[in-house]
C-alpha cells in the first residue's frame, strides 16, 4: 500500500454497514458489498469495526497479517481482492477476547478510520451489531454518509434492525437502504425452495419505515463456503455476485 505523500486528503465517504443483532450477516454483506463497489471503478476501502468478532481479515483473505503504523498512522493492509483493510481483529493477537471498555473501543475505531486511506474515496465500515459506543463514535465523530442496514426477515431480527435505523436517522445520518440477507433457502439436493427465517419482513418493514428497500441475498452453501475461503462470491463471476453487484449498484454515490 502506497502511503501519500502529500497533505491534500480526499475526503472519504463512509458507508456504515449495520445491523440490530449478531449473526444475520453484517459482515458478510459488507466484504461483498465493498468487493462490489471497487468493482463498479471506486477506490474502497474497508474498515472493520466489529469489536466483538472481526471477521473480516478471514472474509479478505488476510488473516494474522498485522497492520503497520507509518508517521503514528495505521497503514491499511493490502488484500488479494482489491479492498485494502484495516480491523479490529488486527489491533489484538489471534484469538484473544477483546475485553475493551467502551472509551477504549470507540479509541480504536478512531485508529482504524484516521488512518492512511489517501488512495480510497469510499470507506465501507463494518459495525459491531446493536447500540452502543462504538456506533456514538462513528456516528459523531467520522460522519458516515450514509448506513445500508442488514437484517434476516425474521421478526426479532427486523425489530432489532428497527432501533439501529432510529440510532443512525435520530443523528441525521441517511438510511441508504435495507437488505434482506438469508431469504431463501434453495435445497441443493430436491432443488426445492424454503425460508428458514421467512421471507419479505425486510421489504415490509422498509416500505413501514420509508426507507429503500436495497435487495435479498439468499441462504446459500456456496456463499458460506466462498466466505469461509476468504474469496467473497462479489470477487468472482458466478450467479452468488449478482445479488451484491445489484446492491452495490443501488448504494452507488
Ligand atoms: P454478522 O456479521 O451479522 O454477525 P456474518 O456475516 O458473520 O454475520 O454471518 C454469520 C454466518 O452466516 C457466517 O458463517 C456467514 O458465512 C454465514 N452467512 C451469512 N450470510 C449468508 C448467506 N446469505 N448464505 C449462507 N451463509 C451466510
Amino acid at each position: 500500500v502506497r502511503v501519500a505523500q502529500t497533505s491534500e486528503r480526499v475526503q472519504q465517504r463512509i458507508i456504515a454497514v449495520a445491523s440490530g443483532k449478531g449473526g444475520v450477516g453484517k459482515s458478510t454483506l459488507s466484504a461483498n458489498l465493498a468487493i462490489a463497489l471497487a468493482r463498479s471503478g471506486r477506490k474502497v476501502g474497508m474498515v472493520d469495526a466489529d469489536i466483538y468478532g472481526p471477521s473480516q481479515p478471514r472474509l479478505l483473505g488476510v488473516e494474522g497479517i498485522k497492520a503497520e503504523a507509518h508517521d503514528k498512522k495505521l497503514v491499511p493492509v493490502a488484500t488479494g481482492v482489491g479492498v485494502p483493510l484495516l480491523s479490529m481483529g488486527q489491533l489484538v493477537p489471534g484469538g484473544q477476547a477483546i475485553a475493551w471498555r467502551g472509551p477504549m473501543a470507540a479509541g480504536a475505531l478512531t485508529q482504524l478510520v484516521d488512518a492512511h486511506w489517501e488512495m480510497v474515496d469510499t470507506l465501507v465500515v463494518d459495525m459491531p451489531p446493536g447500540t452502543g459506543d462504538v456506533q456514538l463514535t462513528m456516528i459523531q465523530k467520522h460522519k458516515p454518509a450514509g448506513a445500508v442496514i442488514v437484517s434476516t426477515p425474521q421478526d426479532l431480527a427486523l425489530i432489532d434492525a428497527t432501533r439501529a435505523i432510529d440510532l443512525f436517522t435520530k443523528a441525521g445520518v441517511p438510511i441508504i437502504g435495507l437488505v434482506e440477507n438469508m431469504a431463501g433457502y434453495c435445497c441443493p439436493h430436491c432443488g426445492g425452495l424454503s425460508d428458514p427465517f421467512g421471507t419479505g419482513g425486510a421489504e415490509a418493514k422498509a416500505e413501514t419505515l420509508s426507507i429503500p428497500f436495497l435487495g435479498r441475498i439468499p441462504l446459500t452453501i456456496d456463499i458460506r463456503t466462498a466466505s469461509d475461503a476468504g474469496t467473497p462470491p462479489a470477487a468472482g463471476n458466478g450467479a452468488e455476485a449478482e445479488p451484491f453487484l445489484s446492491i452495490a449498484a443501488k448504494v452507488g454515490d
